[in-house]
């Protein structure tokens, strides 16, 4: 019933995600904007679709993996968007980032043509997208749940979170979590700098208390060597933080943290360092104070 499977939206996340629905021996029929992307999926056995009505109209489930919420928005409700191209039945899974509100728009329009639509974004970054080790969060009827989990759990763990639109708010979440987990790292590093202290020492010790975060874990080893090599591109954060500030202002939340994390990772952008990986956040709290974080260690 799901087969062929379409899959739109072949960047670092998409690429890994579709092949490992072709090593699983599902037919797939890809599409990207960039001729390339698709060049690279269809070298590993899938066939090329022409734009996403026409991968709606010969697939049976429709995936798709894309920047933000105009492209979404685009991809399934314009003029040569999936919508048009779907057939009564066919189950849609977006697993992009986007806005929660505009998650349950599109479920919404998608249900009136009879199409069961998720909403199931990630967390594990390209690591977890390689290595099929994806937190999947997933938003929509319990039943849809159930016919996507066989294809989902090829490529992580997922867990059902609630109605439309819920997969994408435990994502805004998470973005929440880890973005004000990078900023308290910054700060921490920066004020034991410039008191004089070593930051491999205040690594070593914060990671070994109630400090300890697996943001740190991860990145403050990298960040004391002045490593940011991106996992995670700043500029995706900061579109994220952005939905973090729709949503929060559509439920009528108030966030002052993620307000300044917001701010902060938009000083990012205006320096230069989009594409820097998000953990260079230290970078602007390091501008406030005149001072750069370096351990003297070896690394
Ligand atoms: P990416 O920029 O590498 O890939 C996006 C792909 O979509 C590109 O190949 C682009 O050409 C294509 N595209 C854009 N608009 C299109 C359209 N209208 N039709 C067809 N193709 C189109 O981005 P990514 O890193 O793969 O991220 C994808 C999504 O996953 C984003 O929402 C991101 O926030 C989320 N995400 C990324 C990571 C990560 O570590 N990279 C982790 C978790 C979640």
């Amino acid at each position: 019933m799901e087969r062929p499977i379409g899959f739109i939206g072949l960047g670092i996340m998409g690429l890994p995600m579709a092949g490992h629905l072709l090593k699983a021996g599902y037919e797939v029929v890809g599409y990207d904007l960039v001729r390339e992307r698709l060049s690279k999926l269809v070298s590993q056995g899938a066939s090329a679709g022409s734009s996403p009505k026409d991968v709606a109209q010969r697939a049976g489930m429709v995936i798709t993996m894309l920047p933000d919420s105009p492209d979404v928005e685009g991809a399934y409700l314009g003029g040569d968007g999936i919508l048009t191209g779907a057939k009564a039945g066919t189950l849609l899974i977006d697993m992009s980032t986007i806005s929660p509100v505009v998650a349950v728009k599109i479920a919404a329009e998608a249900q009136t043509l009879g199409c069961a639509m998720i909403d199931a974004p990630v967390s594990g970054g390209e690591t977890g997208a390689i290595n099929a080790t994806l937190s999947i969060m997933v938003g929509g009827p319990a039943e849809v749940f159930e016919r996507a989990q066989p294809v989902l759990s090829l490529l992580g763990k997922c867990v059902l979170c609630g109605a439309s639109g819920a997969g994408q708010t435990v994502k805004a979440c998470n973005q929440v979590q880890v973005a004000l987990n990078l900023i308290g790292m910054a700060e921490a590093l920066v004020l034991g700098q410039k008191a004089g202290v070593d930051p491999a020492v205040v690594l070593e010790v914060l990671s070994g208390g109630y400090a300890q975060t697996r943001v740190m874990d991860v990145r403050g080893p990298r960040v004391i060597h002045r490593d940011f090599a991106p996992g995670f591109r700043s500029r995706l954060h900061f579109k994220d933080l952005n939905i973090i500030r729709e949503t929060a202002r559509a439920f009528e939340c108030s966030l002052p943290a993620s307000a300044l994390a917001h701010e902060l990772f938009g000083s990012m952008q205006a320096n230069g360092w989009g594409d820097l990986d998000h953990s260079a956040v230290v970078k602007v709290i390091e501008l406030l104070s005149d001072t750069e974080v370096q351990t003297s260690r070896p690394s």
